[in-house]
């Protein structure tokens, strides 16, 4: 069989298999070059999700008469100047977009060239133009892309249905038009308008794109180092999601998506969120154009970077720098949601006893007046009725002292004071020996009393490891623990850091060990448990690209201690002890979200508690 060179129909068409996937590959490319051109004013519409018409229209520079078919040539483009790929100043550079484009769909471009009077449309079969007829346009160019795929139906087959197309192609306009705030963007829907971005400030636009609900619980980054520029928002750690779809990356302006980028926030929040949970966050990184490479992928989806490792730690020293000071301040979405669900619960019980809201409303009125004088105090208890068995029971006394001065010892704890001040205010009471209830002179909070030690206990022990300071204590009666050959053996391999840890153990045969000393925290815990949760930590890998997985896998393990060792819900507190926790919370790193990332305590105000009374 001989060898021949494919006609140019065909390459088209191999081109338009990489480039073209779905209506919103269209789309995308479209954006980028109405973006390249210049303009501050982007039109879309789509009918059938862009599966039977997509029209954008632009006010960029235009596309001069001479020009109409080399848009569409495979490979001809108005970006690369210079002839070097490392020199990229543009969205576009390869010249396939409309190329692909007209070898699958219908297309005509109508457009206006900055320095000319005239507008000129093409109206193209394949990728040739058929006809080039006068038109009149203010300015730019519009271009209009009917009958999808109608030369490789097949590919018909691979689209999903409207609504789905239709979220890829909203998807797709947020992610590109986010870092473009001074660019308008406006989508329609088989007419109907769908998405309208003005102009605006880069705040407003992250709030257009990723809800407004979302604004009071974003913090702004903004970084600078010798290789790179880092700016942004990131989320206060108690926002966190279990999907990946809050995070924006952006190289230079260009949306890209790339799971190391992914995996080095996570592993920045890994003791603040669950492992499972990803947060939120737009950044925007500056690198020199010779540290990156973005002609890898043919929809410019991904980029190389000349030094991963080195971006990676940049990202993780900006982030920590910015959640290190919000990190004890709970979310304000999460205390709304809260105060929601509340307002939720509270409609669905009276729309059981059949009230409508109006009678609602009625009987809260009703209720308040009838009862001019509220009891102030009636949810003050008196503390001394409660028992205080704030700490775990002993069956001796001395141990009891030992271990009171190891807790006390704990709430001594006065890590580098955040820089926010938060106010807890003083506590009122505790509701069934697992919530605090307490109130300051604009709010009230409620706090997960297990959810706050754990965070306290965890930061304490992370300051006494990373000073080397975990007091060790050596056991009366060593404790035998049987595993697997393989967890044994994984043990002796970390014998070190383990021992940095506090613990030392002693291999007795293939599958026994000894542990002979713990660090003291730990003396009353299950030590078995104890130590297969502590190779659990050790062989859980899902950070392992980050540079800093030893790190995490460290911090995972403290955090795994705090747990042991925490008072958990069901203690009675005396009003001191509640005092003396809410002060310990303030002046605890992190504290607004417990080790596994749950919320430890949520903030109400006036307004929110109105607005569960439907008063407002
Ligand atoms: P690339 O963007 O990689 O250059 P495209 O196929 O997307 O390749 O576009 C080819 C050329 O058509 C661009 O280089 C540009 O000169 C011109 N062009 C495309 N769209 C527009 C537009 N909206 N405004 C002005 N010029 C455009
Ligand atoms: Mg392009």
């Amino acid at each position: 069989m001989q060898i021949e060179k494919l006609p140019q129909f065909i390459i088209n068409q191999i081109a338009a298999g990489e480039v073209i996937e779905r209506p919103a590959s269209i789309i995308k490319e479209l954006v980028e070059n109405s973006i390249d051109a210049h303009s501050s004013k982007i039109e879309i519409s789509v009918v059938n999700a862009g599966k039977s018409y997509i029209s954008i229209y632009d006010n960029g520079d235009g596309i001069q008469k001479d020009d109409f078919h080399n848009a569409v040539t495979l490979h001809a483009t108005s970006k690369l100047h210079n002839l070097n790929l490392n020199e990229i100043d543009y969205l576009g550079f390869r010249g396939e977009a409309l190329a692909s484009i007209a070898s699958v769909a219908k297309i005509s471009i109508t457009s206006k060239y900055k320095d000319s009077n005239e507008t000129w449309k093409a109206i193209y079969d394949k990728n040739n133009v058929r006809d080039l007829i006068p038109a009149t346009l203010n300015s730019g160019t519009k271009i209009e892309v009917s009958d999808l795929f109608f030369s490789v139906p097949a590919r018909l087959n691979f689209l999903k249905t409207d609504i789905t197309e239709l979220s890829n192609i909203i998807n797709t306009c947020k992610q590109i038009i986010l870092p473009y705030n001074n660019i308008s963007l406006r989508l329609s829907s088989n007419n109907r308008l769908i998405l309208n971005y003005p102009p605006s400030t880069i705040k407003i636009r992250i709030s257009d794109i990723l809800g407004n609900e979302f604004t009071d619980d974003l913090c702004e980054v903004n970084y600078e180092s010798e290789s790179c520029k880092i700016t942004g928002f990131v989320g206060k750690p108690t926002l966190n999601f279990n999907t990946q779809n809050k995070l924006f990356f952006y190289i230079n302006g260009r949306y890209v998506k790339d799971k190391y980028l992914s995996l080095t926030l996570k592993s920045t929040y890994s003791s603040l969120i669950p492992h499972d949970r990803y947060p939120i966050a737009v950044l925007f990184i500056d690198l020199p154009k010779k540290d990156f490479d973005v002609n890898v992928h043919p929809r410019k989806l991904e980029v190389r970077f000349r030094d991963i490792k080195k971006l990676q730690q940049n990202i993780d020293v900006a982030v920590k720098s910015v959640i290190s000071k919000v990190s004890n301040i709970s979310s304000i979405f999460i205390a709304n949601n809260f105060r929601d669900s509340l307002i939720d619960i509270q409609n669905k019980n009276y729309q059981k006893s059949n009230k409508t809201t109006t009678e609602i409303k009625k009987f809260n009125n009703d209720l308040i007046f009838n009862n001019p004088t509220p009891k102030i105090n009636s949810l003050q208890e008196d503390s001394s009725d409660f028992e205080i068995d704030f700490i775990p029971e002993f069956s001796d006394q001395s141990k009891e002292q030992e271990h009171l001065q190891q807790q006390s010892n704990l709430f001594e704890l006065q890590t580098n004071k955040p820089d926010n001040d938060i106010d807890l205010g003083t506590a009122v009471t505790q509701f069934m020996n697992k919530y605090i209830i307490s109130k300051s002179s604009e709010f009230i909070f409620l706090i997960d009393q297990h959810a706050v030690h754990e965070r306290v206990v965890f930061e304490k022990l992370k300051k006494n490891f990373y000073d080397k300071k975990i007091e060790s204590q050596q056991l009366l009666i060593p404790e035998m623990v049987y595993l697997s050959e393989n967890d044994i053996e994984l043990l002796n391999n970390n014998k070190d850091k383990i021992k940095e840890l506090g613990i030392t153990f002693k291999k007795i045969s293939n599958d026994l060990i000894e542990i002979t000393s713990l660090p003291i925290i730990l003396i009353e815990s299950n030590k078995s448990e104890l130590i297969k949760d502590l190779i659990e930590d050790f062989t859980n890998d899902d950070d392992m690209t980050c540079n800093n997985s030893m790190k995490n896998k460290i911090e995972r393990i403290l955090a795994t201690f705090a747990c042991h060792t925490s008072i958990r819900s069901g203690k009675t507190l005396s009003v001191e002890e509640m005092n003396q926790i809410l002060r310990l919370i303030e002046t605890t790193e992190n504290s607004a979200q417990c080790n596994h990332g749950r919320p430890s305590y949520i903030k109400l105000s006036l307004k929110d508690l109105d607005k569960l009374f439907d008063r407002i």
